[in-house]
């Protein structure tokens, strides 16, 4: 089997599918790792592939120039927001002086991207959606804009911001934001987690992942845990179980980064205890176009500790480690064994405390 970069290593980011000229590939998910595989009776061997592939090349990490904390000024972009709403003022602001964001949206079951240039369609961009989602057919798009003279923002993953410049190239009017990032499963782990629940993605309306810093799905329709336990999906990606192959080796999990302006949370943050629960956004400036993109935004601009807050952020260092039960958590999913059931036998003791604190939850909560 011919891969387009080493064997399990693939991000996921589409860039190979979109630039073949021969439709000569495709990515094949396997729950733990992605591979873009080459049909050889198809390629024409035009190296294409290669040429954008994020994980063949090595990208230009720039250190950053700026470095802020703090929050959107307009309480509703904050409050709807994961984190200090960063991202979405910013995305306001470049729509209000023309430009066209693209981003990731969770429509009809899938995590995909969008282009939008109205204000008022810029809410379905909102939250982090923690799980890997799909790029492919947006960079096609995002040169087609840039080729007719638009202003284009995209927001996304350290990876997908890097395919997009390899598929690009240098244009003054792509201005690109990466997310600090964990890692990300692939969403058919997501799918096989609600199924436990007797549903499915593409019947979810929407799916939130995260209320500030409380980490959990949330589902108008579903109840998934009771209020003081975490459900097993959020559990597994905290502790870094579910991620593809690939994210254990990240090469973007470090201070320095590949876009103009990179946003996370401000973890360990000196900021009073109420703002930290409306959220304090992160981010680091690494061009000139980075600073542009935060003044023009209707932001709440604080100092922040640069070495504090690399210190307090994990992924501003080096990769999730990978830890021991992975392997066995995968070998039973893929032979079809319920999420819970899985749970139960890679983090038992963790599983019965939960039973125990549902139990006496509800206990309480029903005399
Ligand atoms: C998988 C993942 C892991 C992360 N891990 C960390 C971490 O370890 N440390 C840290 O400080 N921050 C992490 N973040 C970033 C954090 O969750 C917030 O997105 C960030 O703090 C900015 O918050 P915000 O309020 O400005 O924007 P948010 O409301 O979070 O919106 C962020 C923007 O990112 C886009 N986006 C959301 N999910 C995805 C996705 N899956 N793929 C591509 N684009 C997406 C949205 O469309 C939106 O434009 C992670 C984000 C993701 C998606």
């Amino acid at each position: 089997m011919k891969t387009v970069c080493k064997m399990n290593q693939c991000a996921g980011c589409m860039a190979c599918v979109d630039i073949c000229p021969r439709d000569a590939i495709r990515v094949e998910d396997s729950l733990s790792e992605y591979n873009a595989i080459i049909e050889e009776d198809k390629c024409i061997k035009c190296n294409l592939c290669h040429k954008v592939c994020q994980e063949c090349n090595s990208p230009i990490f720039r250190s950053p120039i700026l470095w802020r904390q703090g929050w959107a000024k307009e309480e509703n972009i904050r409050c709807s927001s994961s984190s200090g709403g960063f991202a979405a003022a910013i995305e306001k602001a470049f729509v209000k002086q023309g430009g066209i964001v693209c981003s990731c949206v969770f429509e009809k079951g899938l995590f995909k991207f969008s282009c939008e240039e109205k204000e008022e369609n810029l809410s379905k961009f909102s939250g982090s959606k923690y799980v890997k989602s799909n790029p492919e057919g947006i960079y096609k798009k995002i040169l087609c804009l840039l080729k007719a003279g638009r202003k284009v923002l995209f927001v996304g993953l350290p990876c997908q911001a890097a395919a997009v410049k390899n598929y690009i190239g240098d244009y003054q009017n792509l201005y690109t934001v990466d997310l600090i990032c964990h890692g990300t499963p692939s969403p058919k782990v997501l799918e096989l987690f609600l199924q436990d629940y007797d549903s499915c993605l593409g019947e979810l309306e929407s799916l939130d992942f995260r209320t500030k810093d409380n980490f959990g799905l949330k589902n108008k329709k579903i109840k998934f845990t009771v209020p003081i336990v975490r459900d097993h999906y959020t559990m597994t990606f905290l502790n870094a179980t579910i991620y593809t192959d690939n994210c254990y080796q990240c090469k973007y999990a470090r201070e320095e980064r590949i876009s103009d302006l990179t946003l996370g949370d401000s973890w360990g943050s000196d900021l009073p205890e109420e703002q930290k629960k409306k959220g304090i956004s992160l981010a680091l400036c690494q061009t000139e176009k980075g600073q542009e993109l935060l003044q023009q935004a209707n932001l709440n601009l604080v100092g922040v500790d640069l070495k504090k807050a690399v210190q307090n952020n994990c992924q501003l260092n080096s990769p999730s480690n990978k830890p021991c039960q992975r392997k066995k958590f995968f070998n039973m999913l893929k032979k079809g064994k319920k999420f819970h059931w899985i749970i139960f036998r890679c983090y038992p003791v963790r599983y019965i405390k939960d039973l125990v604190k549902t139990f006496l939850y509800r206990l309480k909560n029903t005399y």
